[in-house]
């Protein structure tokens, strides 16, 4: 470990806690330059790269993208809103997402995908999930992660019930496509629950990795997930909401829903909670993308050229290459964070472990310097406010 790369490590988390360091502008405004000579790979250079693309419309290649809550591709599958707000178009074929939108009795029945790691979490209302011979009952930030080959269904509990739903890969957008037809609307029609019809699921088994297996929606008491702990290798779980493992940089918590060896590293899946704070520094990766979900508060983003507001149900996507820093503005904030390949895992391993379930209200330390310096992360600027708040001088 040189000295250079440890004080770079020190600056770095300086800048992702918005605090100020020992090290002074001197050392800062150095190291700066130098990670923003890093960058100047990136084809076109730092000055060149595009602003996030406008709201409401899908981008169709791998680019920085936002999407207000509601906004996205959407489908009636069924009598549900299947919303994607990311399509393997959109992502380089990393991963889709779709928010899925329905009312009682809504369901999709039992079936498995033999490649495709999917994740799913509960955004509104409850939901019933057979996973892998259990019968859960889901509610709102509840988490399952659902390895290939695993047979699982869902039904929705609740009139206003909404999930989301996280694959890596492309190849399960396919089956709502199929199952569905374009819909403009952004909640199901009525309280009638139509049936997917045998022949559509034929169909949909043909163009999509999945494979549906007739096993009735059987059982009367599903049981309240209550599962707080994140196992150490690929298989079926659920986790309740709040539970995962768990971390604390200065006043944020972090929580890992799943990760590298749950996932095959296909799918680190982070919930950040905290109260309002500086904007964190701007910052890229060069390897892996990053999604912003915000589930609860306000949030402002840096991305690229744009400065966003992010309130609950809206979507950034920011691939690596994308100038990018957030900032929590609400008393208590809370978004989700779905980052692939998961080369970032170590970021959130290497901060303080925190046995709580409420973000800190005295701000605790940081991660360990040394590794810091080893991530997946350029810095260019120390934290302060977004250059659109920044204060005129006279
Ligand atoms: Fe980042």
């Amino acid at each position: 470990m040189t000295l250079h790369r440890i004080l770079k490590g020190k600056l770095v988390l300086a800048a992702l806690l918005g605090l100020t360091t020992f090290d002074g502008q001197v050392l800062a405004q150095s190291a700066a330059a130098s990670m923003l000579e890093k960058g100047a790979f990136i084809q076109g250079g730092l000055e060149a790269i595009q602003a996030v693309t406008p709201k409401g419309e899908l981008p169709g290649q791998k680019i920085p993208y936002y999407l207000r809550s509601g906004e996205g591709e959407r489908y009636l599958v069924g009598g549900m809103v299947v919303n994607f707000i990311a399509r393997g178009s959109d992502t380089g074929d990393l991963y889709e997402w779709t928010v899925i939108t329905g009312g009682k009795g809504a369901a999709l029945p039992s079936h498995s995908h033999s490649t495709t790691h999917e994740a799913i979490l509960v955004l509104d209302g409850e939901v019933e999930l057979w996973l892998a011979g259990k019968h859960h009952r889901m509610i709102k930030g509840d988490f399952a992660s659902i390895p290939p080959a695993t047979a699982h269904a869902f039904r929705m509990l609740s009139h206003h019930t909404q999930l989301m739903s996280i694959s890596n890969g492309n190849r399960l957008g396919a089956m709502y496509r199929t199952l569905g037809k374009s819909y403009t609307g952004y909640v199901q029609p009525s309280d009638h629950v139509p049936a997917l019809p045998q022949a559509d699921l034929k169909k949909a088994e043909q163009v999509a990795d999945v494979q549906f297996d007739d096993k009735p929606l059987a059982g009367q008491t599903p049981q309240r997930v209550t599962n707080a702990v994140l196992p150490k290798s690929v298989m079926p779980y659920v986790l309740a909401v709040g539970e995962g493992d768990r971390y604390t940089i200065g006043d944020q918590l972090f929580g890992i829903l799943s990760d590298n060896a749950t996932t095959n590293g296909k799918l680190l899946i982070v919930s950040t909670e905290g109260p309002a704070g500086p904007m964190i520094g701007k910052h890229y990766h060069l390897k892996h993308t990053e999604t912003f979900f915000c589930i609860d508060g306000q949030m402002s983003m840096w991305a690229n050229q744009s400065l966003l507001d992010v309130n609950p149900g809206d979507f950034v996507s920011v691939p690596a290459g994308t100038i990018h820093a957030f900032q929590l503005k609400s008393p208590y904030t809370r978004f989700m964070g779905m980052l692939t390949p998961g080369v970032f895992e170590d970021f959130f391993r290497s901060a303080q472990p925190y046995t709580q379930h409420v973000y800190p209200q005295v701000p605790t330390g940081g991660p360990n310097f040394e590794k810091m310096a080893e991530l997946d992360v350029v810095l260019l600027e120390r934290p302060g406010p977004p250059p659109a708040q920044a204060p005129k001088k006279d």
